[in-house]
């Protein structure tokens, strides 16, 4: 109230210099964690929607901390992206993801990887930065690339679209897809899928959570599955933690499923018990 604006702005600027604190915190031991490599990855199963087959895995960041633990992507990649730590913890993300990749197809396992990548991994310096970068770790573990797929956010488009675009032709033209992340979250525009080198559209979590109880979310899953066919992508829904979300997903048309139901992230060597378990080498 304005009686006690006194009080309240003292209270307000308190607890701002309590978050501003936390959130430096934060930083410093990210510097730290970066130079300590502190990271690990877990990584989810994508699989065939017909026929449950595992055609690949994303890769998902966790953080480590040895003295909180686990730390989940959500909390530090945005600082991480603020900060220009992203890059990087980003190429050390490329490194682990790729060495596990060339592990797994020497034990006979031809699954892809999918690697998130933010917008200012991207557009580091020049525009054939970040393709050069996957270009060279390609290599460096003999990985062809149409087994190496990165994904990206609808935002990321917005931010800087003509440096984006020619960066994503360029690691386009190696031949890796792009897949474009929580498709119907940010400023859709349709426009974005002709324009910009997409291969694949991943429908977001939230649709597929209210999908079986809220007819608009399958509707618009619908619609998402429709005009992605007739551009030619391919789908895959992420977040199927159902039986009943898995099938309609499936009978609308979605190419891959990803979520619980079928496998949470795990790291890389129960992955590899799965692999064993479902797949014929
Ligand atoms: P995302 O790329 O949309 O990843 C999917 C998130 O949904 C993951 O959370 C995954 O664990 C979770 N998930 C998958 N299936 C289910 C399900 O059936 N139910 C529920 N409740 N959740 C499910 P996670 O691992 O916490 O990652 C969060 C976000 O952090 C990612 O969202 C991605 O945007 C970002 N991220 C993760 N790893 C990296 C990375 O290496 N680089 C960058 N730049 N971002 C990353
Ligand atoms: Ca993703
Ligand atoms: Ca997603
Ligand atoms: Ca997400």
């Amino acid at each position: 109230a304005k009686t006690d604006g006194r009080n309240s702005y003292r209270y307000y600027s308190s607890e701002m210099n309590a978050h501003m604190l936390e959130r430096i915190q934060l930083e410093q031991r990210l510097r730290q964690a970066v130079v300590q490599q502190e990271f690990c990855l877990h990584y989810q199963p994508i699989v065939n929607v017909d026929n449950h087959e595992i055609i690949g895995v994303e890769a998902l960041i966790r953080w480590q901390d040895p003295k909180f633990g686990l730390i989940s992507p959500d909390k530090f990649i945005p600082i991480a992206e603020e900060t220009g730590l992203i890059e990087p913890i980003g190429e050390w993300v490329l490194q682990q993801a790729l060495r596990d990749l060339a592990h797994w197809h020497s034990q006979g396992f031809e699954i892809s990887m999918a690697i998130n990548v933010s917008g200012r991994q991207l557009i580091n310096g020049s525009q054939h930065g970040f393709s050069c970068l996957l270009n060279a770790q390609l290599q460096k573990n003999c990985i062809h690339p149409r087994y190496l797929h990165i994904e990206i956010t609808e935002s990321m488009l917005m931010d800087d679209t003509e440096q984006c675009l020619l960066a994503l032709e360029s690691i386009r033209s190696l031949g890796v897809d792009i897949y474009i992340d929580d498709f119907g979250t940010g400023y859709s525009s349709l426009s974005y899928l002709k324009r910009f080198p997409i291969s694949v559209i991943k429908i977001d979590k939230s649709f597929v959570d209210n999908m079986l109880e809220r007819e608009s979310d399958a509707n618009l899953i619908k619609a998402i599955v429709m005009m992605g066919q007739s551009l030619g992508l391919k789908l895959v829904a992420e977040g199927i933690e159902k039986q009943e979300q898995w099938q309609m997903l499936q009978s609308l048309g979605c190419d891959f499923g990803q979520g619980y139901l079928f496998s949470r992230p795990l790291p890389s060597q129960q992955l590899e018990l799965l692999l064993q378990e479902q797949m014929i080498p």
